[in-house]
């Protein structure tokens, strides 16, 4: 539970009655929740950093994977597996960190067939959010023989997701960390290549030479204007995050003289056909033993110390929260 004092935000584990839950929105469905995730947004709530949560007191995680207890929604019946990503799930109403929920039936997914809830965590709205990227460039036009795509922030959450997917789907993937110590892994994902964080995180020209016919940014602020500048004519970017910043100061140059699109992507708010087929798509193509091996397991007790380590970049892949555990 976060709760807001004298401008602070302070986290608590709480045994709360159930009937609080109906207040939290106009839910029409109980869930009783298996696994939750930390998220980066999760991870500016539950710290305070951003203003993440929108009414007091809350309860974070905009990501759950669960099972429906009870329901007056006609999707919905008992015993269904489904799975919340967004809506202003931990933001203006309750979210996923605890161990029910009752949320909007048109929230809720079904669980995709050939995952587990645990691993629907794995993926949580990270995984999600780099097949939602991958999708974007791909309607694009972007197709393996364009050339090199490049993904920023690759050892977080929906980096390490991006490269994997990427890569499936044939493309020759180069990953962008401030961890290259971690190449191994990224490698393991699928990268063909890496290249220093610190390489694309200053103030650069407008115009740069064309290295990537695509990219997935994480990262925003000289990151992504850097991107811009050295994308190939015609190539795109899928800007989804902005772990070094929410800034984006960059010219039009790359835009009117190299024809290149700025493709901007949220997860929260997709509509619900979209958000099926992302999710179809991962449990489609990401093998299971990727899945598990981009994520590690957390009881919920220590979200708080985690989401703090998240922040400062410290967290590899995906973190799942056993909110039972
Ligand atoms: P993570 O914390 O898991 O990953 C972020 C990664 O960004 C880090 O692992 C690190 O990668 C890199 N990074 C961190 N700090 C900096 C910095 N100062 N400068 C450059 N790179 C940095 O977060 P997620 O993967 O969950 O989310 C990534 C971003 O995407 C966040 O900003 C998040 O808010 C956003 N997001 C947006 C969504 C949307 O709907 N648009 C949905 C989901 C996420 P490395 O160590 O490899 O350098």
């Amino acid at each position: 539970m976060l709760d807001k004092q004298d401008d602070r935000t302070v986290a608590s584990i709480q045994s709360i009655d159930e009937t609080r839950l109906a207040s939290s929105a106009d839910g029409n469905v109980l869930v009783r929740v298996e696994y939750s995730t930390l998220n980066y947004k999760d991870g500016l709530a539950i710290t305070g950093k951003g203003p993440v949560v929108r009414k007091w007191p809350m309860v974070p995680g905009i990501d759950f994977a669960g099972v429906v207890e009870s329901s007056s929604h006609p999707d919905h019946k008992p015993g269904d597996q489904v799975v919340l990503n967004g809506w202003g799930a931990g933001e203006t109403h309750w979210g996923g960190l605890a161990q029910k929920a009752r949320v909007p039936g048109d929230h809720l997914i079904p669980l995709p067939a050939k995952i587990t809830a645990r691993q629907a965590m794995a993926v949580g709205t990270a995984g999600y959010t780099a097949m939602l990227c991958a999708q974007a460039l791909e309607k694009h036009g972007l197709s393996p023989k364009d050339g090199d795509v490049l993904v920023t922030g690759a050892n977080g959450g929906v980096g390490s997701f991006a490269v994997a997917i990427l890569a499936k789907r044939g493309f020759r993937v180069i990953a962008s960390t401030g961890r290259p110590g971690e190449a191994a892994r990224l490698r393991e994902l699928g990268a063909a290549d890496i290249v220093e964080r610190s390489t694309l995180s200053e103030p650069g020209k407008p115009l740069q030479k064309e290295r990537w016919a695509a990219a997935v940014d994480c990262v925003g602020s000289h990151t992504l204007a850097n991107v811009c500048a050295s994308l190939r004519y015609g190539g795109a970017v899928a800007a989804c995050g902005l772990a070094q910043g929410m800034d984006l100061q960059a010219t039009v140059a790359p835009f009117i003289l190299r024809g290149v699109a700025l493709l901007g992507v949220d997860s929260v708010y997709v509509p619900r056909a979209r958000r099926i087929a992302a999710w179809d798509a991962i449990a489609e193509e990401v093998p299971v033993a990727t899945i598990e091996s981009v994520a590690t397991q957390i009881a919920l007790a220590e979200t708080s110390e985690v989401a703090a380590r998240l922040l400062r970049g410290e967290v590899k892949g995906r973190v799942i929260v056993d909110v039972n555990a």
